[in-house]
């Protein structure tokens, strides 16, 4: 298409739409459709339907209360009903005159003695002007830029892309496989659709042509994702054997056997391990299921294969924590393990750093501060990385690329999220990994209770939790964070910790948040892990990976306002134990019907999948991700929930067509995708 498609104006006004290309415009895609087809008779229609009718204007007056008001009065052969405009122009008093003919097109509504339109559209009829033969799409638009002339606009940038033949498909074989229509096709019958479609399933995007489109979209994601997948594959990393002897050792001192999905997964990811390019796994599986030890048994492998691990964690509880745990764990294998952490010292950093590159250390636990310039490995084979679904694939590639021995070898990859990833986000967000999943938990574990409480009965807490501390249990009290503010959250916390201080005995009762220097809240930690401390005010710090199995109870304020997912992994840390365990979520007063729905789900709900399924319809992938940039660019016409099914055919046929080489592919991502030219890698 030739590039000066637009006048510099509508450019402008384009732009506010977001359409910089013609194909763009062409994308842009009717909000719905009015069915201007066909002409209703008055007495047929129903309130709340969008019908349009015919009939002769018996009567048109402006009544001037305290509102002005033009009110028609309309009548065909079988009834009549009333027009109401309450903004007008004197213009349309003109038109409007008794006796004139017209076309009405509105929703219907019941005033309290006719039927009555408010606002409608209307024609006057004309000897020449026929009744559309098309449906009648209805656009997002701007201001400035009518309904009409978008229209316009729309239809002539088809006309020329057809003269043209600017949009011809690239993968003729794959749509007349998946019975899927032509493109400019598809696109000329969304724009104005033939009355042999049904309305209600345009609305709904569900007709065929939508999903060519749908489908193509989600192609073009796919073989992006699948892409840079499979393009890993010429990269070099060390191939790492898997030794049983080795193996054995560590697992005849571990306090427990695996589980089956445990030993599965260990075994998916030790054979990535084996190849001589950079495994991308991610290990998912709900809290508590038990992903550290899997990875830290991958980890051992690698070190006794000669090479070093880095284990990052998001928070620096929980990379000491993993530091105490690992360290027991590996020290009668004789493996030396690291802890790096921002809050250190800088001349404690330093001697770490040195560790790190002379190769002494073999295993290094810590916070982002990992991946720091001053941190270099001498050799470097695998990086696990814990709690991370919030990266992005922009950051993921990032971290592979910083993380290369001798320039030449890239290190594994291990990725664990215990926010379970419903499958659609798997295959979307995370298509450009391989991903294992723990569906179990260990045995012996409590289901745990879940109880919802309004603020009121705050009371019956205290001595619920009285209760469990006379029976020699511990108690988390959960303050999360509320709209955003760390100040608030602080003070809530800092107000129930005195609160709770008066009722129990002063030395029983902690608290830890996140302004805490590092030390503070190791010792608290550990306090509280020794059962000193009995009970432990929190801000949402704790949400990820703590281990206290002798903690049964957690009460969460606010708990209307959370995530779900969240809101299952902070119910995680507790029934971790033989001991039965209660969640309280307090809620305030005076619900949202969304907040009701939500704390149902929670309340009815253990599984941490069928969760997160739920929180990703209400909260949309971006969000529930925790990214607004997730580094895969929005979808402009497929959604991934909706048109789930689009999304599995597409993944199959772009694993087909990256294995065939077509030679199309750069070109279809370059059609569709022109934000993926600037993110894809260098
Ligand atoms: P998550 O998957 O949430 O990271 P963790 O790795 O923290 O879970 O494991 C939770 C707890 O369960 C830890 O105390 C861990 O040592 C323990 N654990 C792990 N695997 C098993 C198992 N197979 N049997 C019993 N306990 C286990
Ligand atoms: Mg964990």
């Amino acid at each position: 298409m030739p590039k000066s498609f637009f006048t510099p104006a509508q450019t402008t006004k384009l732009r506010k739409l977001q359409i910089g290309t013609v194909f763009d415009l062409l994308l842009h895609f009717p909000a719905r459709y009015q069915d201007e087809t066909k002409i209703e008779l008055i007495k047929n229609i129903l309130p709340g339907n969008f019908v349009q009718i015919r009939g002769i204007i018996i009567q048109a007056k402006v009544n001037y209360g305290p509102r002005k008001n033009l009110m028609v009065t309309v009548e065909d052969s079988s009834g009549i009903i009333q027009l109401r405009f309450i903004n007008f122009y004197p213009s349309q008093i003109r038109e409007l005159t008794e006796g004139s003919e017209i076309r009405v097109f509105g929703e219907v509504k019941n005033n309290s003695y006719s039927k009555e339109m408010i606002h409608p559209q209307y024609k006057a009829i004309k000897e020449d002007n026929q009744l559309p033969q098309t449906y009648t799409p209805i656009y997002p638009t701007t201001a400035g830029l009518s309904q009409k002339n978008l229209c316009k606009l729309i239809s002539k940038s088809i006309e020329k892309a057809l003269e043209l033949n600017s949009y011809y498909d690239y993968f003729p074989d794959v749509y007349f496989k998946r019975n899927l229509p032509q493109l400019m096709d598809a696109i000329k019958e969304i724009h104005s659709p033939s009355k042999e479609n049904e309305i209600d399933l345009l609305n709904q995007k569900k007709t065929i042509n939508f999903q060519r489109m749908i489908y193509d979209e989600l192609l073009a994601q796919q073989l992006y994702l699948r892409g840079l997948y499979h393009q890993k594959k010429i990269h070099k990393a060390m191939p790492i054997q898997f030794s049983d002897d080795i193996h054995q050792s560590f697992i005849k001192n571990l306090e427990f056997n695996l589980t089956g999905q445990q030993e599965i997964t260990l075994r998916e990811i030790c054979n990535d391990l084996k190849n001589n390019y950079p495994m991308s796994r991610l290990l998912q599986g709900d809290v508590g299921s038990g992903k550290t030890v899997v990875a830290v048994m991958a980890a051992i492998q690698v070190i006794k294969s000669g090479f070093q691990v880095a284990f990052m964690a998001p928070t620096e509880i929980l990379a000491e924590q993993h530091f105490s745990k690992v360290k027991q764990w590996l020290a009668p294998l004789g493996i030396s393990v690291e802890l790096l952490i921002g809050s250190m010292t800088p001349s404690n950093k330093k001697i770490i750093q040195e560790k790190i590159k002379t190769g002494e250390s073999q295993i290094v636990i810590g916070t982002h501060a990992l991946f720091q310039d001053a941190v270099s490995f001498k050799s470097l084979a695998l990086y696990i990385i814990d709690e991370q679904h919030r990266f992005g694939v922009e950051q993921r590639i990032k971290l592979r690329k910083n993380n290369f021995i001798d320039q030449q070898y890239e290190a594994h990859q291990l990725m664990m999220s215990a926010t379970p990833i419903p499958r659609t986000l798997s295959m979307s967000y995370f298509a450009d990994m391989d991903i294992s999943i723990i569906n179990e938990l260990p045995p012996g574990r409590q289901i745990i209770t879940t109880k919802l409480f309004s603020e009121s009965r705050r009371k019956e807490i205290l001595e619920k939790i009285n209760q469990e501390v006379n029976n020699g249990s511990q108690a988390y009290w959960v303050c999360p964070l509320i709209e955003e503010s760390e100040t608030l959250q602080l003070e809530t916390a800092e107000n129930t910790h005195s609160t709770l201080k008066e009722y129990f005995s002063q030395h029983q009762v902690g608290l830890v948040h996140g302004r805490m220097k590092s030390s503070e809240k190791e010792s608290i930690m550990k306090k509280f892990k020794g059962n000193e401390i009995k009970i432990l005010v929190a801000t949402t710090v704790i949400e990820v990976g703590v281990d206290v199995p002798n903690a049964t109870l957690m009460i969460i304020e606010n708990s209307e306002r959370m995530g779900l997912s969240q809101l299952h992994q902070l119910r995680g840390r507790i029934g971790r134990g033989a001991k039965k365990s209660v969640c309280i979520m307090l809620y305030q007063k005076k619900l949202s019907a969304v907040a009701k729905q939500r704390l149902k789900t929670i309340y009815e709900n253990n599984d941490g999948f069928k969760i997160a399924e739920e929180d990703l319809k209400i909260r949309g992938p971006g969000e529930f991700l925790g990214i607004k940039q997730s580094g895969v660019p929005g979808l402009r016409v497929a959604d991934i929930q909706r048109d789930h099914a689009l999304l599995e055919l597409a993944k199959k046929d772009a694993d087909d067509l990256i294995k065939e080489r077509h030679p199309s592919i750069g070109n279809h991502l370059e059609r569709w995708l022109k934000n993926y030219q600037e993110n894809s890698r260098a």
